[in-house]
């Protein structure tokens, strides 16, 4: 079965309200193994939402719009699937009723204008609507299917929810779901991943492989489409091991892990204590740890040493290695890593220094520019980075990547 979504508003098209009925709608229908193909925003416009429905209907089973019930002139759905069907309106009593009770509860009495919410093209399947006024209806035409739904999101939600999926789904021929899972990798580019995964991403069409570049690092979700769960899990699994056998040290979780909240557990499990210091981030690595609930068993303490006075106040970092080397630098950065530790009384200890930008950079130490080092009894360890990004991305991307040195310590993979 393949559905299209048409999105009736022209408050949506002149970008005052964003459109989240169809991306509620579009995961509704994949979740139930239905195709979309097409989704299409149109405004209050009599002819162009004709048009719209009509190429809708020519080449989906189901067309699904959203919007333009209300009584008001500028409410066109229903007229416009009056003049596609060429049906006559009829009245619905019930609906009629249910109208009247809103209004009475509210007090006021029903305009004239809310009557025309209860007329329907003739011979519609009519579809309840509890949260408010406009029933939404399913008009069958030349054996394909037009439903109206109201707009108001709380609305339109529930009815796609209670109404329009099962309905849909008791017409599939073959019922089928779509099942996803997400991979979660850091610290490796796009088009890395692409040249590593390029046979299984072309290869493959039943599940399917995607990339999607978020803040924190590269997501490869696998989608599977199965007769059932077993079906589709199945074969997600069997792509995930493939996946996995590639480039299994640089996933640090699935679907909602965080690497915070994985990092925890591992803290957790060995009985690590935690401490870091931070310069350029500023406390977001401090703020990301704490994000995780039960992070005060193992995490005892974060310190913003901004000024060199800091950095040497209270980590020790002595002030002719600043003057040498420059707060900026491999040394301090490691000093840093070694004093919080020691401070702290951890296991482990991270210090974090760089330039976030815009200003502050030179040519031998550009904007972006950061150092990040681990301290543990065993091991002393720094890298640098240069995430040539704004001030705000260089701040996170440093945040992420002195938590992947966390992990790969943890996990013995730090050379
Ligand atoms: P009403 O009876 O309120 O006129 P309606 O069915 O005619 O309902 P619209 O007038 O198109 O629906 O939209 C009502 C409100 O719902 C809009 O003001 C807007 O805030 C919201 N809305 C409409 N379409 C969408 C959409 N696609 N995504 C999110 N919100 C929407
Ligand atoms: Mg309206």
């Amino acid at each position: 079965m393949i559905a299209e979504i048409v999105c009736i508003g022209t408050e949506l098209l002149l970008g005052q309200i964003v459109d989240t009925n169809s991306t509620f709608l579009a995961e509704k229908l994949a979740a139930a193994g239905i195709d979309l193909y097409h989704k299409t925003i149109v405004g209050d416009n009599l002819k162009r939402i004709e048009e719209v429905l009509k190429l809708a209907l020519s080449r989906a089973d189901v067309v699904i719009a959203s919007g333009g019930l209300g009584p008001t002139e500028d409410d066109l759905t229903r007229e416009a699937i009056l003049n596609i069907t060429a049906s006559p309106l009829e009245p619905d009593i019930e609906s009629l009723e249910h109208i009247r009770k809103i209004f009475s509860l509210r007090n006021i009495p029903m305009p004239k204008n809310n009557e025309i919410q209860a007329m329907f093209p003739k011979g519609s399947k009519i579809l309840p609507n509890p949260q408010g006024t406009a029933p939404g209806f399913i008009k069958e035409f030349n054996k394909k299917f037009i439903i109206a739904l109201p707009g108001v999101p709380r609305e339109f939600k529930e009815m796609v929810e209670k109404e329009v999926i099962p309905f849909l789904c008791s017409r599939l021929e073959s019922p089928a779901i779509i099942k996803s899972m997400v991979l979660k990798t850091i610290g490796v580019s796009e088009s890395k991943l692409s040249e590593i995964l390029k046979d299984i991403f072309f290869s493959s069409s039943n599940p399917t492989l995607a990339y999607l570049a978020r803040e924190g690092g590269i997501e490869l979700r696998i989608t599977a489409k199965g007769k059932n769960v077993e079906e589709a899990s199945s074969l997600i699994s069997k792509m995930e091991q493939q996946v996995r056998e590639r480039i299994e040290k640089l996933i640090f979780g699935t679907d909602d892990e965080t690497l915070e909240g994985v990092i925890g557990k591992m803290l957790r499990g060995k009985g690590l204590k935690l401490a870091v210091a931070e310069s350029c981030t500023g406390g977001l690595i401090a703020s990301k740890i704490t994000d995780v609930p039960g992070s005060s068993e193992y995490f005892l303490m974060g310190a913003v040493t901004y000024s060199n006075k800091a950095k040497a106040d209270i980590l020790h970092v002595p002030g002719e290695m600043i003057i040498k080397h420059g707060a900026v630098s491999k040394e301090v950065a490691e000093t840093m890593a070694k004093g919080i530790r020691e401070v702290a009384g951890a296991d482990i200890g991270i210090g974090v220094t760089g330039i976030s930008g815009p200003s502050g950079g030179t040519q031998e130490k550009p904007v972006g520019l950061v150092y990040i080092a681990l301290s543990a009894k065993d091991k002393l360890y720094c890298r640098d980075y240069c995430f040539r990004g704004t001030r705000g991305r260089n701040k996170s991307f440093s945040a992420q990547m002195a938590l992947e040195i966390l992990r790969r310590y943890l996990l013995g993979l730090l050379e």
